[in-house]
């Protein structure tokens, strides 16, 4: 091991790539009161598996269960219902420290005692770890994290900020965990600094393929994080996919609302026969075989990026009323209305908006139906 810097990190890396787990949730489910005759559901039961090296956020409203997801699969929380398995393993009554998994919580757990470079050192330190390994890879996640000039100052002397980044700095140094999970981690971090970090976090994640698990509530930080995004509601996983995938194509409506900012424009429709429906006078052809969507009420869903103005009647268009318009800096936020049904377009700002009638095209391929809110696929 007498060899270069370089070369220690190397064998480093390969290590780790070993260590990380495929982690398995087999028919998991929880409830905080597992006795009780009315007993409720924190978490509904589900199956998820989360590969190996992927980045991924659990993305849901207050209360929806994500922070009972992660802090079972870190062992804080025993699941009444079901089995977790790392790379087949079942872990189920394993403690935390058996499981090897690191977790960043929302405020800063740091030894106020310590310096920043002995806070980043501990986990290696208590697990006997090589004196030149701990200080190649403290020093490799202070640059990650830009903390090379803090190593030798006290922890305590710190502000939130960069006392959050050691807590992330300690998840991130070892590399036997199976996953680091971080609930909520830029919650006290700065808005600028927040965006570093998760750029940080994605390259880490690139260049180390660790697992990355992040819980949030915020959909650009889902969005601007994660490979996959688990969206939960009311303990329920309601989809789970790219963030391309819940623009385009969210399974439920819920996810409509809540994905995308507006949020997805609905209008109650009928189907008139093959891929064709009706809202109020239009009909509107969709890419959806309208057979197959039951007895049940249907909306059309569509968002408000992919309305387009358009100059002359035609296909799958509609003239409405131009409610109002806001400039709201790169793009205008028009409301319009068409027959009682009120809808939000994105207009790019360099297009001149009618004062009053807008002809407006809602294409096929852009048109998602929902039947009782479930996407007809
Ligand atoms: P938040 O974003 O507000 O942190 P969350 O999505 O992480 O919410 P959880 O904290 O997992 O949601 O909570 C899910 C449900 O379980 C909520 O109804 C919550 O009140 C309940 N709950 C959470 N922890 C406990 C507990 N220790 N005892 C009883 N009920 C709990």
């Amino acid at each position: 091991l007498c060899i270069c810097n370089g070369w220690k990190i190397k064998i480093l890396t390969l290590w780790r790539t070993e260590i990380m787990a495929e982690i398995e949730l087999q028919n998991i489910a929880h409830s905080y009161n597992p006795q009780a005759v009315d007993k409720t559901y924190a978490l509904d039961p589900f199956n998820m598996t989360w590969i190996d090296g992927g980045r991924y956020a659990i993305l849901g409203p207050s209360g929806c269960g994500k922070t009972t997801m992660l802090n079972i699969m870190s062992g804080i929380v025993q699941p009444s219902e079901g089995k977790l398995l790392f790379d087949g393993v079942d872990v189920t009554t394993l403690s935390t420290s058996e499981r090897n998994i690191a977790q960043v919580f929302q405020f800063p757990v740091i030894y106020g005692t310590m310096t920043v470079e002995q806070n980043l050192a501990f986990p290696l330190v208590c697990r006997n770890y090589e004196k030149f390994v701990i200080d190649a890879k403290v020093q490799e996640v202070a640059e990650a994290l830009s903390l090379q000039g803090l190593l030798k100052k006290s922890a305590s002397r710190l502000t939130a900020d960069q006392k959050q980044l050691i807590s992330l700095g300690r998840g991130l140094v070892r590399d036997d965990v199976a996953a680091v999970l971080m609930d909520e981690p830029l919650t006290v971090i700065d808005p600028d600094l927040k965006f570093r970090l998760r750029r940080q976090l994605k390259e880490i994640n690139q260049k180390y393929r660790s697992t990355l698990i992040y819980v949030t509530h915020d959909q650009n930080e889902a969005m601007t994080f994660a490979e996959n995004i688990i969206v939960m509601d009311a303990g329920k996983i309601v989809q789970v996919g790219s963030p391309a995938e819940l623009f385009d194509r969210p399974k439920t409506t819920f996810v409509g609302y809540f994905i995308g900012a507006p949020a997805m424009n609905f209008f109650n429709c009928q189907a008139v026969g093959g891929y064709k429906l009706s809202i109020g006078s239009a009909e509107i052809m969709t890419g959806t075989d309208l057979s197959k969507a039951g007895s049940a009420p249907l909306k059309l869903g569509i968002r408000s990026e992919y309305i387009r103005i358009v100059e002359a009647k035609g296909a799958n268009t509609f003239t409405a009323q131009v409610q109002r318009v806001e400039d709201l800096g790169n793009y205008k936020l028009m409301t319009a209305v068409f027959d009682g049904y009120v809808m939000k377009v994105k207009v790019e700002r360099d297009i001149t908006v009618p004062a009053e009638r807008v002809e407006l095209l809602l294409p096929a391929e852009n048109c998602c139906v929902y039947a009782a809110d479930v996407l007809v696929s």
